[in-house]
């Protein structure tokens, strides 16, 4: 079992790992970069919580690709079990908030899109979704236009802002909540702004959303 942890009134708050729902395409820029349209829902896939990794962990490149890519995403912790949300209810559903790495194999989701099958294996192995510990929503005076930034090596890859996203994190619960019950412990990947490239053996990424969280981890 992945567990996370908040701190609430000095007070540590853990939370089980249920499931993670990832949102692809959020960002203009990156649909553009990758040849896909601007979509006009967000696009759901899921991980298992299995595939889970923090702060300091080592990413192990799977050896059935050569085309690892860094995706950096806002990530939610949802905080109590919603359906159907509406705004108000949707807000509230989100406890913590994190930067987190969605590592996806891109020759192979390539293939797999050709194909017409589902990405799964592109997007599902261990140390494909990596998280820094999350700041309580609470603590925190969330804007939604924090920067957000990748570094590979100490080189920027990916810089942008959160207001940059097509669907807010409210309109993102509040679209899930309507397909799928979210409960305590789920998180959310929010999608990657542009900027989305290929990772080596013995690539150090560091993520970063100003005022939330910073993430290191090692590809080996
Ligand atoms: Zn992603």
């Amino acid at each position: 079992m992945k567990k996370v942890n908040l701190n609430v009134n000095n007070e540590k708050r853990e939370y089980e790992v249920g499931k993670i729902v990832c949102v692809g395409r959020n960002y203009v820029a990156h649909a553009e970069e990758l040849g896909n349209e601007v979509p006009a829902f967000p696009l759901i896939f899921l991980k298992p919580p299995s595939n889970l990794i923090f702060n300091g962990d080592v990413i192990v490149h799977p050896d059935y690709s050569n085309e690892m890519h860094h995706e950096v995403e806002l990530v939610l912790l949802i905080g109590k079990t919603v359906k159907n949300a509406d705004d108000e209810t949707a807000k509230n559903a989100i406890a913590g908030y994190a930067v987190g790495l969605d590592m996806t194999l891109r020759d192979l989701q390539s293939e797999l899109k050709k194909k017409g099958h589902p990405w799964t294996l592109a997007k599902c192995f261990d140390g494909a979704a990596a998280v820094s510990d999350f700041a309580n929503a609470g603590d925190i005076d969330f804007k939604g236009a924090e920067k957000i930034t990748l570094k590979v090596n100490n080189e920027i890859r990916q810089d942008s802002t959160l207001d940059k996203m097509i669907f807010s994190p409210v309109e993102i619960v509040k679209y899930i909540s309507s397909k799928m019950t979210l409960e305590e412990g789920d998180l959310i990947y929010t999608g990657t702004p542009k900027g989305v490239n290929k990772v080596e053996r013995g690539d150090k990424l560091f993520a970063y959303i100003e005022n939330i969280g910073k993430l290191e981890v090692e590809i080996k």
